[in-house]
């Protein structure tokens, strides 16, 4: 992968590539055509397909008023959590390597006030009380990424889904596969 340089890059999309602490690009801060245009991993055909317009929509599916935004509904408990699982893992794949004392607090914080306020309210009380039986381990980036992995799991045996194996979860939410 390549890594930070002095000047500023500008990818596909016309915008500025964002580097993680570490010099490397950061895949949740950049589109995935910029992220595979910074690291070499685009094809040509890519590149062509990002230049094309984008497909009109027919007006009566569009909000009135509006030239791009759908009549879409309020997401159901399924998408809302596969939206939150995507918020959560990629937070946890940003978070230091080596946290400062006061990064502790709040990630400790942050999870605590989101069992509270999670739009799913029979999902959230059944995470209150995982955080409470099973405090955030907060102490590195490893540390948290494995307790997430394992509090996603503990709402994967509920719903008696397969368990995901946390030792690939940093492949799974930060690395990717691609390499
Ligand atoms: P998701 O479970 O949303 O997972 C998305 C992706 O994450 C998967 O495709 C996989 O690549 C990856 N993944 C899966 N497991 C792990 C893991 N352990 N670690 C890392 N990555 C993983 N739904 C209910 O019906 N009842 C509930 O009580 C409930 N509680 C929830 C509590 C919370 C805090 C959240 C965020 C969601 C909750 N949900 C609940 C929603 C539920 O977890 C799923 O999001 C939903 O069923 C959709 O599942 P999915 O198959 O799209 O994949």
């Amino acid at each position: 992968m390549s890594s930070r340089s002095t000047e500023e890059t500008k990818g596909l999309t016309g915008r500025t590539v964002v580097y993680d602490e570490d010099g490397k690009p950061c895949r949740a801060c950049n589109t995935l055509e910029d992220f595979r245009f910074v690291t070499g991993k685009v094809t040509t055909s890519k590149i062509a397909a990002a230049g094309k317009p984008a497909k009109t929509m027919p007006e009566e599916s569009l909000i009135p008023g509006s030239r791009s935004y759908e009549r879409t509904n309020p997401p159901d408990v399924n998408e809302l959590g596969k939206s939150t699982w995507n918020f959560l893992h990629s937070m946890t794949a940003q978070y230091p390597k080596e946290p400062s004392p006061v990064q502790k607090t709040e990630m400790s914080n942050f999870l605590h006030l989101f069992s509270r306020v999670y739009p799913c309210n029979w999902c959230a009380k059944d995470f209150e009380k995982y955080l409470k039986e099973n405090a955030p381990k907060v102490n590195s980036r490893e540390e948290l990424g494995r307790w997430m992995c394992e509090a996603h799991n503990s709402v994967n045996v509920k719903l008696r889904k397969e368990k995901f194996n946390c030792d690939f979860w940093e492949k799974r939410w930060r690395e990717g596969w691609e390499e």
